[in-house]
């Protein structure tokens, strides 16, 4: 295999596969020997799915989403055939009549948004409510990244409206959210399969090291099973998030953008028992807020429990881990038996689990209200896209958005490209009189 691309993507994520799926199917595109790299054995990125007992879907990274806030993703969900269903986590339990109280105090708090631009949400919630009440308050919504200090008061509220678990409590439950029934690994392989059957070749196990420039070309370094592997590319797209950015020679974000970039843990745990006991609690397919480190805990049908966090609540779960995976356990036992109506009857024993931390969850920008471009470029001439630089950081639709974008930025300059060597073609042709002397 050659080590020359004319166009290489780094990052097998949703949005590699998107540039490649739509450069390889542009008119200028369909000749040029394009390869996606990636440094996972599988492509996905954060998309993964499991297959369980039962032959059950377990999604431990993206779950849902919803036709109306993403119409990107629908679309390319119906394109694929694949089949979808309602997600139906839009129903939220509290203890202790929380989400009456929620729901008015959220309701309250709207009014006086608009005094309050740009204080965090904290701020304003304590102004009204106190400290310990606020903090409460922000905290049964299910989102420790709400109490964030780079979190507004109209970010916060966006973000309740805007995710399924919470939309319900600014009266905002119009959007409709599904999921893929049979997970969305389905899709990022029936996307890598359209590449590969129109030419484009994946080089997996591959972590890019470092670029340079030299003359028209990028050289790239990667490591390869122990080896250290160069590769040339004319032209290269980074799809790949900004704290994976940041560990390059590329000086990002200070060469490609006046912008500052952050990034939060998230966390799913999945718990498998001998019988669906939580049915009989009329928990079945609803979602529980817990006032404890669980935070979300989600009733899978009669299939498996699902408990997922962020920001300090993940980082909680991450260390419980490192501490040996019986305190892990033992801490999960404790924290459900907390929350749920078990009439002091001890939790039926955990029959299986698996977890997954993502220590860079959510991607974002910290200036979440700037005029943001959808996909950057450095001044040597690579394009860089991911989720966190569109409105839609932390969900599917951004990476789609964004890999649009820089496809879009790559399309043009190689048209650009083409036409001036044809016009230089032009001017180097010989011009023939038809009249003969
Ligand atoms: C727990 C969790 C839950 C989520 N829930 C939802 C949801 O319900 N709905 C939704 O729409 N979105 C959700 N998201 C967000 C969604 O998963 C992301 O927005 C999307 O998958 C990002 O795709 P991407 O291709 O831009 O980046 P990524 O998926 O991060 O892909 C980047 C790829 O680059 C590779 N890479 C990185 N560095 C290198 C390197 N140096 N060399 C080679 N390869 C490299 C990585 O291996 C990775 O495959 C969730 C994410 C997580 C983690």
């Amino acid at each position: 295999m050659t080590n020359y691309s004319d166009i290489c993507i780094v990052g097998a994520g949703i949005a590699g596969l998107t540039c490649a799926a739509r450069l390889i199917q542009s008119a200028i595109g369909e000749n040029l020997r394009i390869r996606v790299f990636d440094l996972n054995t599988a492509v996905g990125g954060r998309i993964r799915s499991r297959k369980i007992a039962g032959g059950e879907i377990a999604e431990l990274g993206a779950a849902r989403y919803s036709p109306q806030l993403h119409p990107r993703f629908q679309q390319l969900m119906q394109g694929s055939g694949l089949a979808h269903a309602v997600y139906p986590f839009t129903e939220a339990v509290f203890q202790d009549r929380m989400r009456e109280k929620l729901k008015a105090t959220l309701l309250s708090l709207s009014a006086m948004l608009k005094e309050h631009p740009h204080d965090s949400f904290l701020d304003f919630a304590s102004q009204y409510l106190g400290a310990a009440q606020a903090v409460r308050i922000i905290k049964a919504t299910g989102y420790d990244a709400l109490l964030l200090p780079m979190v507004s008061a109209p970010m916060a509220f966006d973000i309740i409206k805007k995710h399924p678990e919470t939309q319900d409590f600014t009266g905002n439950a119009g959007n409709e959210w599904r999921y893929a029934t049979g997970g969305y690994g389905e899709l990022l392989a029936q996307l890598q399969r359209q590449a590969q059957a129109a030419g484009v070749e994946f080089q997996l196990e591959h972590r890019l090291l470092s670029v340079e420039k030299s003359g028209a070309e990028h050289i790239l370094a990667f490591h390869h099973k122990g080896d250290t592997l160069r590769h040339r590319a004319r032209h290269l797209i980074m799809a790949i998030p900004p704290t994976a950015m940041q560990r390059l020679n590329l000086d990002f974000p200070a060469a490609w953008s006046p912008f500052q970039y952050g990034s939060l843990p998230l966390f799913k745990g999945f718990l498998s028992f001998d019988e669906a006991w939580w049915q009989a609690l009329g928990l079945s397919d609803k979602v529980l807020m817990a006032e404890n480190p669980l935070r979300k805990i989600y009733f899978k049908g009669d299939k498996y429990v699902l408990f997922y966090t962020d920001s300090s609540s993940a980082s909680y779960w991450q260390d419980s881990l490192a501490l040996g995976e019986d305190i892990y356990l033992e801490r999960v036992r404790r924290h459900l038996e907390e929350v749920l109506p078990l009439n002091g009857q001890p939790l039926p024993p955990i029959k299986d689990h698996f977890y997954q931390h993502w220590p860079h969850g959510v991607e974002f920008c910290l200036a979440p209200e700037a005029e943001h471009p959808a996909a950057l470029q450095h001044r040597d001439g690579i394009i860089a896209c991911s989720d966190a630089y569109t409105s839609h950081c932390g969900w599917m639709e951004g990476s789609l958005i964004s890999a649009h974008h820089a496809s879009e930025l790559l399309l043009e300059r190689l048209s650009q490209t083409a036409e001036a060597s044809a016009d230089a073609d032009a001017d180097n042709f010989p011009t023939y009189s038809t009249e003969r002397p």
